[in-house]
């Protein structure tokens, strides 16, 4: 009913080498067909990945982009842009923006809002600090992240988002949130996208984050409210990443 979706964010890493041996790799029919598979690179590696992946089940997507259509904003991108080279999905309130740039939940809904309407599939990510976990806030902070980005769109758009959650104290740490965890805090978010529009909570993909491997994706997958991963280390490496997809 909701095809899984694995998406590599590879965040500020990797090479038009590396773009052109994943082109190799999966060239041909070598994934599951019911599976969509993403790579998300740095910008400047967009017009390799485009050239590269294409013929192959590779999708295109961007670490993030401006919600202004254009003007005086040094180093930032917009949707059309993005869109030109290909680019089909976005992340969008990635905690590192959080974190380290600043990104509010104000940003990241004019963020997802100008995804939605330059035609790209926002990917909206949501997640608990350890801090905030520790204090039995997860549920009102992850919701309250849903919230801020779902509340102001109408069904029409809202079914156009993927939602990730990423516990923040699982990303880029080693540490997994366990599959009961992860579906613990996603079926909240599937309920509360049901408390708005069952048929929305039914076909809005939900994806898990935070240290996500070959050898732990069978068992997140297997969750009822998990319909993929965002996999930010571990999609680096063809041999990791091809063996998560094939999990999927
Ligand atoms: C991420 O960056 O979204 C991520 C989940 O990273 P990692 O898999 O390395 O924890």
């Amino acid at each position: 009913m909701r095809t899984p979706l694995i998406a590599g964010n590879w965040k500020m890493n990797g090479s038009v080498e590396r773009i052109r041996a994943f082109g190799d790799a999966f060239a041909g029919d070598c994934l599951p067909a019911a599976l969509d598979v993403a790579v998300i690179p740095p910008f400047p590696y967009l017009q390799a990945a485009q050239q590269s992946f294409d013929g192959t089940p590779l999708k295109l997507g961007a670490q993030t982009l401006n919600p202004e259509p254009a003007g005086a904003h040094t180093g930032e991108v917009n949707a059309a842009m993005l869109a030109e080279f290909g680019v089909t999905c976005v992340l969008v309130g990635h905690s590192e923006r959080r974190q380290h740039y600043g990104e509010t939940d104000a940003d990241v809904s004019r963020r997802a809002e100008a995804a939605l309407a330059g035609g790209l599939t926002p990917v909206l990510c949501v997640g608990e600090t350890l801090a905030q976990r520790e204090a039995g806030a997860t549920r009102d902070v992850v919701l309250g992240q849903v919230a801020a980005v779902m509340e102001p769109l109408g069904a029409s758009l809202a079914r156009h988002l993927v939602i990730a959650y990423e516990p923040v104290w699982a990303i880029g740490t080693g540490l997994t949130a366990t599959p009961e965890e992860a579906q613990a805090t996603m079926g909240d978010i599937r309920a509360w996208l049901a408390g708005r529009d069952a048929e929305l909570a039914q076909s809005l993909r939900l994806l898990y984050g935070g240290s996500m491997k070959a050898d732990n994706a069978a068992a997140l997958l297997a969750q009822p409210d998990i319909d993929g991963g965002l996999v930010g280390g571990a999609s680096l490496q063809i041999d990791e990443f091809y063996a998560i997809c094939q999990s999927a």
